[in-house]
């Protein structure tokens, strides 16, 4: 006689049960084995034994399920069994909160970036002369401003383009520094550079266009010297994260990271500011970030905006460029604010310091 549906079914729950407390069974076996490479310190994943597994399946089968339905099942029931013992496949970085719950201050000479206050860096896109920077850095002394950049050596799109002044560049910001008791920030683009940075740069900056450029970021976590990395043009976060722990695990760790916008298919700006890696930076990672308003937005008149979006969000740093001529410049002409510009930016954003300071 041919059993009823009701009959077939209750077979059915039966087996189901079955291999209920089968695969329970299976878990408690693999958490025995998850203890064990635990003290051995072996990696759980272990793809050519799921292989195997796999290939017992395809020898072993009858059917009426094919073998890659089988397969699939099977391979869910190794994942399951994987998430049972708790692998941590993500390493946990050096850079991140989990590592380091309190935040990391980078103090360079007296400016303690990473205490909760707004320091900015500012300062002309490319060293030019002596009095070209040092005109700059007089306006940012009398701001009270002491964070002074300048492009020595310039990573240009066009070769044909300026490439900056190398050492001599240098050599002129640090005369203008000492001169008024400021700190250089300047970008090194070779890891051969990173020595001769250390006699005339306080902060070792490593450019978009060199955020992977993992021999330099080695080099740069090999020295005392606080760096400050800026976000790739076309970098995720993740990705920027992994550079910055490139310099930490190289052992550096006065490290700031700059966010300066990101290439997308938006004209309207140079690139566009990703201002909520601001606060995703500050919660991932124990490090300060820096906003750059110049190069993300590309444009002088997005440069108040964008820092006073900065500074509400959280940035410890903002950077802009400053020039005494920027019609004359030898680079990013189109986006560097005069004097008399810099000064009223930073009257427009004493609103926003105010108010963080009240907060503190
Ligand atoms: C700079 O800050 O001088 C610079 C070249 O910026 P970026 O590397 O972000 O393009
Ligand atoms: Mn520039």
């Amino acid at each position: 006689m041919t059993e009823t549906l009701e009959d077939l079914r209750k077979r059915i729950d039966k087996i189901d049960l079955e291999l209920l407390e089968l695969l329970n069974k299976r878990g408690e076996i693999v958490e025995e084995i998850g203890k064990i490479k635990e003290a051995q310190g072996t990696n759980h994943y272990d793809p050519v034994r799921e292989q195997e597994l796999l290939e017992v399946v395809k020898k072993n089968n009858q059917g009426p399920f094919s073998t890659p339905a089988l397969q699939h099942l099977f391979k869910q029931i190794f994942k399951a069994s994987l998430d049972l013992q708790k692998v941590e496949t993500k390493k946990v970085l050096l850079v991140s909160r989990e590592k380091q719950s309190e935040d990391t201050i980078v103090d360079v000479r007296g400016e303690k970036i990473g205490d909760g206050q707004t320091h900015f860096v500012m300062g002309p896109c490319s060293v030019e002369s002596y009095e070209q920077v040092r005109e700059v850095a007089l306006a940012m002394k009398e701001q009270g401003l002491k964070l002074l950049r300048g492009g020595a050596f310039k990573p240009r799109t066009s070769p044909y383009d300026f490439q900056g002044l190398g050492v001599e560049g240098l050599k002129i910001l640090r005369r203008v520094a000492d001169e008024l008791d400021m700190a250089v920030v300047s970008e090194i683009t070779h890891p051969g550079n990173i020595e001769v940075a250390l006699d005339y740069v306080d902060i070792i900056q490593i450019g978009a266009r060199n955020m992977q450029n993992f021999e330099l970021l080695k080099a740069a976590g090999q020295v005392e010297r606080p760096v400050w990395l800026k976000r790739g043009l076309s970098a995720t976060i993740e990705e920027f994260i992994y550079a910055a722990e490139y310099i930490v695990s190289n052992g550096n760790d006065q490290l700031i990271l700059c966010e300066r916008g990101i290439r997308t298919y938006e004209k309207a700006t140079r690139n566009t500011l990703d201002i909520s890696s601001v606060p995703i930076l500050k919660k991932e990672t124990h490090l300060p970030v820096a906003v750059d308003v110049t190069h993300s937005t590309g444009r002088r008149d997005l440069l108040l905006p964008a820092a006073k979006a900065a500074i509400a969000i959280g940035a410890d740093v903002v950077m802009a460029e400053v020039h005494p001529d920027p019609a004359t410049a030898l680079s990013d002409s189109a986006q560097q604010m005069d004097i008399p510009q810099f000064k009223s930016f930073m009257e427009g954003v004493q609103p926003l310091l105010r108010m963080n300071q009240q907060a503190a």
